[in-house]
């Protein structure tokens, strides 16, 4: 089993249907996880600039064609527990969990019951900008605000699931002292070893590690390593989250991007060719079979058993 906690398909699935495309799942995405090993994968709500003028209604769209699509499918199943996912494992079927990169669908504090009828079970509150809830990372002199406070409550009460990946420092610190459930960080590396705002503090993986949460290895090249990022590099950017935060608090979260489409691909974007080398770099690290396990999937599975 493989676990990759970060893959923004859903958009991708709107724009194809919007030119005509309505199988994109079957045709483009899925060969390429089955290849992978990929048998459960977070599904993010990413939201375009266009899409940002009606937020609710653009995330809800996105939703709703990717569960089309997959209801058309004997392959992949929408799951929101670690159960279902499991049970979705033993028929064969990839699982398939819903996220938001980005809480600006949530226009009014009820709004998140709406996407938890959704089967949303995470919620990142921002991409790189500031939003009503936080700064994110690309601005950074904003930590949470008063209705962030209120989401992160809400969301608690729920068991959902806190996304610390593109946060502000200071939201990211002030979500690990208030957040009262479980957080994560779905697809970040270590700053020590790769100086990015997107990437985590040592103090901040700690602090994700002590609360019992996860932190999902990033293959993008920028995140990887400033100096010739390669798969030996993300190797060690995994040697280095296992060595801060434990055995028990690393997983994948690939953010492959558009690597899970066909098309031209940025060179050097990524130093993993797409999620169809899963497996082989699982295969590849140089760990024990049992961490390598836990890696892969054990931590993520222990994870969603809280939802
Ligand atoms: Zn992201």
């Amino acid at each position: 089993m493989i676990i990759d906690a970060h893959a923004d398909i859903s958009g991708f699935l709107v724009r194809q249907a919007k030119s005509g495309h309505c199988m994109a799942l079957e045709e483009a995405v899925l060969p390429n996880l089955q290849t992978g090993g990929i048998t459960g994968v977070v599904n993010a709500v990413y939201l375009d600039k266009q899409e940002l003028n009606t937020p609710k209604a653009s995330a809800l769209r996105q939703i709703e064609e990717l569960r089309r699509q997959i209801d058309l499918s004997q392959d992949m199943a929408i799951v929101t527990s670690a159960g279902e996912l499991e049970a979705a494992y033993q028929r064969d079927q990839i699982g398939v969990f819903l996220s938001l990169e980005g809480a600006e669908p949530i226009e009014e504090m009820t709004d998140l019951d709406v996407f938890y009828e959704a089967g949303v079970r995470m919620i990142g509150l921002t991409w790189n900008g500031a939003n009503r809830y936080a700064g994110g990372c690309a601005a950074p002199h904003f930590g949470l605000t008063n209705q962030g406070i209120e989401l992160l409550d809400r969301m608690a009460r729920k068991n959902m699931l806190l996304d610390l990946s593109h946060l502000s420092d200071p939201a990211t610190d002030e979500a690990l002292e208030r957040f009262q459930g479980l957080p994560i960080a779905s697809h970040s590396n270590a700053r020590s070893y790769a100086d990015h705002v997107r990437n985590m503090t040592d103090e901040q993986l700690r602090r994700v590690a002590e609360r019992g949460g996860v932190v999902g290895l990033n293959a993008i090249s920028l995140f990887v390593s400033e100096l010739f990022p390669s798969v030996e590099h993300l190797q060690r950017q995994l040697d280095y989250l296992i060595y801060t935060c434990g055995e028990d608090h690393v997983g994948f979260g690939f953010d492959f991007c558009d690597r899970y489409f066909p098309g031209p691909k940025e060179d050097g974007f990524d130093v993993l060719a797409g999620p169809e080398l899963a497996y082989d770099f699982q295969e590849s690290l140089r760990l024990p079979g049992r961490i390598k396990d836990k890696i892969a999937w054990q931590n993520w599975l222990r994870i969603y058993e809280t939802l």
